[in-house]
């Protein structure tokens, strides 16, 4: 749909997620949506223009892509293998044996099984944070499925007896790998590097400060874990005998470019922390529940004016990463933790879109509005398990009772990557077919064989 022409997408229920705070879903009415080469024109009661092509929207309630802010690609073959364990020994005994592990190939299989699944789920936009190597592997699947994808090699350069011998790396090692990310995907099409310092307690001091003047050198945002889980707290004050948060900020890692996953457990000093340097928070509620780990205060964040985003975190956490199940994980937790109302459907909705926009720093997707990429995700929520929804006021029906059989189709700068609940040029069968050749491998050299 890239041509002069364009194309009108007829009769939808138009959600712009473009109004105040307290009303994010805008003005919600029926109408047509036009696009140009990518990016959406016009949206209203508009008339086919001569050549235009028509697409019936069919009456589907039409919101702009979702944004996951955090996802790690490179897990995602490894979804069932580190159930029911906390945070430390899930990554020890776990997660860091089999990242290292992979190989090229199967670091791809995973990559191209997380974009299929993130596009079924009317996810467009991600941010992924990958492992110490293969990170190009990633790159190159995230350019192929034309989402707008921020991705990066995690650095971890810290002498750690519980890491595999061998996977962490020299600090300028690690810096090197994402300088070479840098030059061959930054700005390419949709990929944009960020520098991505895996944890506090993974990178050494020196790389820290590097790794935040590199990010500034070149302009690139930073991606991080912070404030996770109540053992990984004390580890970090017994080392620098601060505050999480407080010992990223000495390290000049927080900023209006770095969005930080979990902030699970913060003191009132590090939420002013956060909020002065306009760093954002990336909320990961089904994580932090299968991990022990705790409950975030987005309701506190959302006062203070922190961005917030949402992801599914890595498959082995989760084990989905869909944008619908947070949504839902999210918006309950918040009804537990600072009461019903605090932090409502709507705000969910808001996080899903244009607040993941904001916290990634991106400024041309999460609404449906003139100049926005024309990424678009089309709900069929004509089903009567939604309920007798009001069209006009979607919130409830999406976060609270929707699940991915309501995404009818998805497009990405105007053309269709999902229809019908089908993912175009992927076949989950296939996928299947290429994990379970992938796994065994990566299980013996971890390790872990079954
Ligand atoms: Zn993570």
């Amino acid at each position: 749909m890239n041509d002069a022409t364009g194309a009108l997408l007829q009769d939808v229920w138009l959600v712009p997620m473009d109004g105040p705070d307290a009303a994010p879903l805008g003005d919600v009415r029926r109408g047509d949506l036009r696009v140009r080469d990518g990016r959406i024109v016009a949206l209203g009661a508009l008339v086919p223009e001569p050549g235009e092509r028509v697409i019936a929207g069919r009456g589907r309630h039409a919101l702009p892509g979702f944004v996951q802010g955090h996802v790690h690609a490179t897990q995602t073959l490894f979804r069932g293998l580190a159930d029911d364990l906390p945070l430390l020994d899930w990554l020890r005994t776990r997660i860091w044996p089999l990242e290292h592990a992979h190989d090229a190939a199967s670091t791809r299989v995973s990559a191209e099984l997380t974009f299929a699944e993130l596009l079924a789920g009317g996810t467009t936009t991600a941010q992924t944070m990958e492992s110490v190597r293969h990170a190009e592997v990633v790159a190159e699947e995230a350019q192929r499925s034309g989402m707008t994808v921020i991705t990066g090699n995690c650095l971890m350069d810290e002498a750690d007896p519980h890491l595999p011998p061998g996977m962490a790396t020299s600090a300028a090692e690690a810096l090197a790998i994402t300088d070479e990310l840098r030059r061959a995907f930054h700005g390419h099409g949709r990929i944009s590097i960020a520098v991505s310092p895996r944890f506090v307690l993974s990178v050494s001091e020196g790389l820290a400060r590097d790794a935040a003047a590199f990010a500034q050198q070149h302009d690139l945002r930073v991606h991080t874990h912070a404030a996770e889980h109540p053992a990984e707290l004390a580890a970090v004050r017994a080392r620098f005998h601060r505050d999480y948060v407080q010992v990223l900020h000495g390290q000049g890692l927080l900023g209006a470019r770095t969005a930080l996953a979990h902030c699970v457990h913060t003191s009132e000093a590090e939420r002013d922390l956060l909020a002065a340097t306009r760093s954002s928070v990336l909320h990961c509620p089904s994580t932090n529940l299968k991990l022990g780990s705790g409950i975030a205060p987005l309701a506190d964040y959302r006062r203070r004016g922190i961005a917030v985003g949402i992801g599914a975190d890595g498959a082995p956490c989760n084990n989905r990463l869909s944008m619908l199940t947070e949504l839902r994980q999210a918006a309950l937790l918040q009804a537990l933790d600072a009461g019903p109302g605090q932090w409502p459907a709507a705000a969910a909705l808001a996080a899903a879109t244009r607040g993941g926009a904001a916290a990634l720093g991106l400024t041309d997707v999460g609404q449906l509005a003139p100049g926005k990429r024309a990424d678009v995700v089309l709900f069929d929520l004509q089903d009567p398990r939604l309920g007798v929804i009001d069209a006009q006021r979607p919130a409830s029906a999406l976060v609270y009772a929707a699940s991915e059989r309501h995404v009818d189709a998805v497009m990405l700068g105007g053309e269709f990557v999902v229809e019908g609940g089908r993912v175009l040029g992927s076949d989950w069968h296939e996928l299947r077919r290429a994990a379970a050749a992938a796994l065994p491998g990566v299980l013996r050299r971890a390790g872990l064989a079954r």
